[in-house]
């Protein structure tokens, strides 16, 4: 089907005065949701999940980082970056995605909602826990805090509500159903916070030794500790020097686990598991799913908790 946004798309690339007529005509100025709905750009996976379970079927939601992809070192095409200009509503975690932080800058005005903003932020990791930063060529920002903020359901929970308000904002036909949608899922992810509480109460360990440093916020809610083999960043890679030191600090803690990650080689985990005789399970950041993934964020997390309490014995 031939959408206003395709058309538009379209022809801006080519003769700016069609354009002008379409839009004048058919399309209806190109300000606010078009006859095709409303738009949404989701930076990535669970900003994309928020938003069509927020929006329903009244949004159409496009996902800047591809399944599979890992979403920290996103790199935008020139068209995605006219899409997301495009967009009625951009959904992203500032700080998180230079690349993402960048466009919106530049191309989404005010139409975006930094997911951050909408939640109380931690600072980033402690020095200890940061890898060296061996430059991997995309200059990230500096951030006084640590982006991760959806590993914390009861944050989510937040951002759902926030996500329902500005819809309504943006699209106020269908605020009534945004905000049901909103009120529906925020009380999902606060029972899945609860579920979480209870889950990780009364565990034998508190510490668990992450691939990158994702889960502060986890962490932070229900009591536990992180040590984690890279930083903020799962692209850094940790200097021999750290990897003994963790290895010490697996031993010291009796961790009995190195997690591992969906989206990123588990090689240094693995061998930092090996040289501290523990074994590996997998801890999903939910930063993207993995290509062919049938879970959501609900499921991945419900996983995450399970593997969590083998790995910490929680009664
Ligand atoms: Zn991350």
């Amino acid at each position: 089907m031939l959408t206003c946004r395709s058309l538009r798309r379209a022809l801006s690339l080519t003769a700016l005065t069609a354009t002008a007529l379409l839009t004048a005509t058919a399309c209806g100025g190109g300000d606010g949701p078009g006859s095709d709905g409303t738009r949404v750009a989701a930076a990535f996976y669970p900003m994309a999940w928020l938003s069509e379970r927020v929006g329903g079927s009244e949004v159409s939601v496009d996902t800047l980082t591809k399944p599979g992809a890992e979403p920290h070192d996103l790199e935008l095409t020139p068209r995605q970056i006219a899409d997301l200009g495009e967009s009625d509503l951009v959904v992203y975690v500032k700080g998180l995605q230079p690349a993402v932080d960048k466009a919106v800058r530049e191309h989404a005005g005010d139409h975006a909602l930094d997911a951050a903003a909408t939640v109380r932020t931690l600072p980033p990791p402690a020095e200890g826990e940061h890898a060296h930063e061996e430059g991997d060529g995309h200059g990230h920002e500096e951030t006084s805090y640590d982006p991760h903020v959806w590993l914390d359901p009861s944050r989510m929970a937040t951002i759902a509500t926030a996500l329902g308000e500005r819809l309504a904002k943006t699209d106020p036909a269908h605020a009534g159903t945004y905000r049901a949608n909103a009120k529906t899922l925020a009380g999902q992810l606060t029972a899945l916070d609860e579920e979480f509480r209870t889950g990780l109460d009364g565990c034998k360990r508190r510490a668990m030794v992450t691939a990158h440093a994702a889960f502060g916020y986890l962490a932070d809610r229900y009591g536990l500790e992180q040590v984690s083999v890279a930083g903020i960043d799962p692209a850094a890679e940790p200097s021999p020097g750290r990897l003994a030191e963790l290895t010490h600090e697996i031993r010291e803690n009796g961790a009995t686990t190195v997690f591992t990650e969906t989206l990123v080689s588990p090689k240094v985990a693995q061998a930092l598991a090996r040289e501290a005789g523990v074994r590996t399970a997998t801890l999903d950041p939910v930063e993207g799913l993995a290509d062919g993934s049938r879970g959501d964020y609900l499921s991945i997390m419900r996983q995450n908790l399970r593997t969590l309490r083998t790995a910490l014995e929680c009664s």
